[in-house]
């Protein structure tokens, strides 16, 4: 045994072990196949010190209680389409690649639950259950490149929180290994349980700090017949939030809702023909969107739709688009979708920030974020998941200028102060990783920082799992 290996890189005899436990293709240790293990949706990357692709449990038990005893950090990744850095091996260590861990292995329509190993591709999962009209609503925007057990690890929201909530909420259960090669088996099967401390919710949103999970147990509820959608265009931002406003205490609660502010819009104009007012030919120009989802049945839909439209009116929407199921709502909903890529015609690099506050504050929070792009003369594009108060904040500047460079980060930093002066949090669906980490201290204290150290130490004694990537 030795001590050695969290400050360099590993020994002969390591390589003997991992090729031992990790035959043929479970092992990789060329620099040119290693570099995409080390690299995330973040941008940042680092060289793994070897890749591991474990088939089974019992390699992964094997692998925890080596490599706790030879000190040899592990740093768990799925399809490292994280924005924070979470699976970047920035600390050094193996990557340990999850995605050949990918059954769906029990979905049960009586339980309304599911067992599944964690390197599942979300979308799919979606498919497979839907084919016994069963429903598993959490859906980030990556849905279809990210896996279950990612999604688990940083607790993924998405555009249906509104409604239905983020991966939090639809984890029964985790069945995961920890340093020394123990297993625990948090939660379970059914939809209540309250014996012991909530393990499970300490899995979720864990970032691989804590255990490398292999089984998720998830809650299913029953598929909705259909949705619909609408798409309204506004002349002031004010004018947009106050609709948003108007649909919830109308009694409304929609699967989605979604906004664009005027640079989004704009930016989206630039790349594709939008069915809102441009401003061409004196008409008023769009400065906000929103758009909207409702599900349910199908006789109950066309009515939810009147519902919305009446609900929007007050707000004196500029127009109105309307889709009722899936092949209409799709252009509507592909507006929305272009936002991100269209951003980069206003500059060739962002910070895109998640922060999150109060419902509440949604207005003030994003006027805010507006003006401070103004005072910095930096482009700062706001939109997102309007429905839970939770923005993203992109600023859009060319890295290449150092001057430019130091206004973005001025802004980011002084869109964070704002979000946590309104009581909100740095981020509400990416998580802290490394890109956030030197912020973290800006919202929890010092006795929190220290519980959560304290939790850390009680799973991983060593600091072998994922290093750098707490909450300190
Ligand atoms: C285009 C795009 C859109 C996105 N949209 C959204 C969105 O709408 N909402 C949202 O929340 N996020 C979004 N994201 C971010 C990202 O997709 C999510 O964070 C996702 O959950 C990461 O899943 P992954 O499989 O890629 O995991 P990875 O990025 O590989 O890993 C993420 C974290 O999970 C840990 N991990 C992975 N597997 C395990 C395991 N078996 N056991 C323990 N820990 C593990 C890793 O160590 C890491 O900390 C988006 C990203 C992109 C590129």
């Amino acid at each position: 045994m030795t001590s050695t290996s969290l400050a360099g890189a590993l020994t002969p005899a390591h390589l003997r072990f991992l090729e031992d436990l990790f035959p043929g293709e479970g092992l990789v240790t060329a620099p040119v196949e290693m570099a995409v293990y080390g690299a995330d949706s973040s941008r940042r990357s680092a060289m793994p010190w070897a890749v591991v692709r474990p088939r089974s449990e019992e390699q992964i038990v094997e692998l925890l209680k080596w490599a706790e005893a030879e000190r040899v950090p592990l740093v768990p990744r799925a399809r490292g389409t994280g924005m924070s850095g979470g699976a970047v091996p920035a600390f050094g260590g193996i990557v340990v690649s999850c995605l050949w861990l990918d059954q769906v292995l029990n979905v049960d329509a009586d339980d309304f639950a599911a067992d599944v190993e964690p390197g599942v591709v979300t979308a799919e999962f979606q498919a497979r259950v839907q084919k016994q009209k069963l429903f598993y609503p959490p859906d980030p925007a990556s849905l279809k490149i990210s896996t279950l057990g990612g999604n688990v690890a940083t607790c993924a929201g998405g555009m249906r929180a509104v409604k239905y909530g983020v991966t939090r909420d639809y984890v029964l259960g985790v069945r995961a290994v920890l340093p020394g090669g123990r297993i625990v088996n948090a939660g379970g099967r059914t939809h209540k349980n309250v014996v012991g401390l909530d393990l499970t919710r300490l899995f979720v949103g864990s970032c691989g700090t804590l255990g490398l999970f292999t089984r998720l147990t998830l809650k299913l509820l029953p598929l909705p017949e259909g949705s619909a959608t609408v798409l309204g265009a506004f002349g002031s931002l004010q004018e947009a939030l106050a609709g948003a406003r108007g649909v919830f205490r109308a009694g409304i609660l929609p699967t989605a809702m979604e906004f664009l502010d005027a640079k989004a819009c704009w930016a989206i104009g630039q790349i594709r023909d939008v069915p809102w007012p441009t401003g061409a030919n004196g008409e008023a120009a769009t400065q906000a969107v929103l758009v909207l989802k409702v599900d349910g049945s199908k006789a109950a839909l066309a009515a939810e739709l009147a519902r919305l439209e009446a609900a929007l009116e007050p707000a004196n929407p500029l127009c109105l688009f309307k889709g009722l199921g899936a092949q209409e709502e799709e252009p509507l909903w592909e507006m929305r979708r272009l936002v991100s890529p269209a951003c980069f015609h206003l500059g060739p690099d962002k910070l895109g920030e998640d922060v999150a506050v109060p419902r509440g504050k949604t207005a003030e929070a994003v006027e805010g974020f507006q003006a401070i792009g103004r005072e910095q003369g930096i482009h700062v594009v706001c939109y997102g998941h309007l429905g839970d108060g939770n923005t993203h904040v992109n600023i859009i500047f060319d890295a290449a200028d150092p001057d430019q460079a130091a206004r973005a980060k001025a802004c980011k930093e002084a869109v964070f102060r704002l979000t946590l002066a309104l009581g909100g949090t740095l981020s509400g669906e990416h998580g802290t990783g490394i890109t956030k980490g030197p912020y973290v201290s800006w919202q929890l204290g010092e006795t929190e920082r220290a519980l959560m150290a304290g939790i850390k130490n009680v799973f991983d004694p060593s600091g072998i799992l994922n290093p750098g990537k707490g909450w300190g």
